[in-house]
């Protein structure tokens, strides 16, 4: 795996970047320029002055993006990923948790393990997984403001059930915004990032890789979106239980901590009427 060092020093030799570089608007090169010769691999990115006018959709995982990890929600729903898996294949929980973890790293999703090694009806785990207690989940009144002032379709992109995702836009206080979720099962199962689904995921809804963004928490899920030409965001939290500051981060187009202040600042670029700032 390359170092961000070294992916910079070959742009800079004017190589080809590669497939991960997305379509830079004219008034942004120097930025994008920028960028690249920054040598911090987790470097915050700033935006271009013209506001990416290129991009038309956007496309937010939900999980750790959409709400802050801090809320622990992927905590509870770990335990009941658990609990499940021990009724299910009728061992102890601590040989379950096991069974879980494994299958997470090989299959991208332990359900997705369980279907395939155990034939397991995908909605039992769903159900039982996501009764989970929402209210621990804020409100989030800067990022709906910085969602009403962003023209062009919003998307829901998640691992997770469509219930799930529902839920949790409903505690956020965004659903509002969205004119689509593509859960889980309406891709047949296949998890982010299975590079497959990303291009069934666009097709769905007629939208146009290169003239779309996406946002997320996980770096391994933004590589997919990069390589099919999306801009990529990387909504990094250091708090987040796969941070890792070595991280090669050589496919995400912009990094933050702050995904309303990015979105405020994204829409204020375009020319828009910006949302006023608050402290939600
Ligand atoms: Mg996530």
């Amino acid at each position: 795996m390359p170092t961000a060092g070294r992916e910079v020093v070959d742009r800079r030799r004017g190589d080809d970047p590669g497939p991960h570089r997305p379509h830079v608007p004219a008034c942004s090169r120097l930025v994008w320029f920028s960028q690249l010769t920054r040598f911090r691999p987790m470097t915050l990115t700033p935006l271009p002055a013209c506001g990416l006018p290129h991009l038309v959709s956007w496309v937010f995982d939900l999980d750790n993006t959409l709400y802050p990890a801090s809320t622990q929600v992927f905590a509870q729903i770990d335990r009941r990923m658990k609990r499940f898996i021990a009724g299910f294949l009728e061992v102890p929980e601590d040989e379950a948790f096991v069974v879980q973890k494994r299958y997470f790293h090989r299959y991208g999703t332990s359900m997705r393990g369980l279907m395939i090694e155990h034939g397991m009806n995908p909605h039992a785990f769903m159900d039982y997984v996501h009764d989970i207690d929402y209210a621990v989940i804020p409100s989030a009144p800067r990022l709906e403001r910085a969602l009403a002032g962003l023209a062009g379709r919003k998307v829901v992109f998640t691992n997770g059930s469509l219930g799930h995702a529902e839920a949790v836009l409903e505690r956020v206080g965004i659903a509002h915004h969205f004119d689509a979720i593509f859960d889980i099962e309406a891709g047949a199962y296949v998890p982010k990032p299975a590079p497959e689904i990303y291009r069934t995921m666009l097709e769905r809804f007629g939208l146009r890789a290169e003239a779309s963004a996406m946002f997320e928490d996980c770096l391994k899920n933004l590589k997919p979106a990069a390589d099919l030409g999306m801009t990529t965001v990387f909504v990094r939290d250091t708090q987040h239980w796969a941070y890792d500051a070595s991280a090669d981060t050589s496919h995400c187009h912009h990094i933050t901590e702050d995904l309303a202040r990015w979105l405020e600042d994204l829409v204020a670029a375009r020319g828009a009427p910006q949302p006023a700032r608050g402290t939600g």
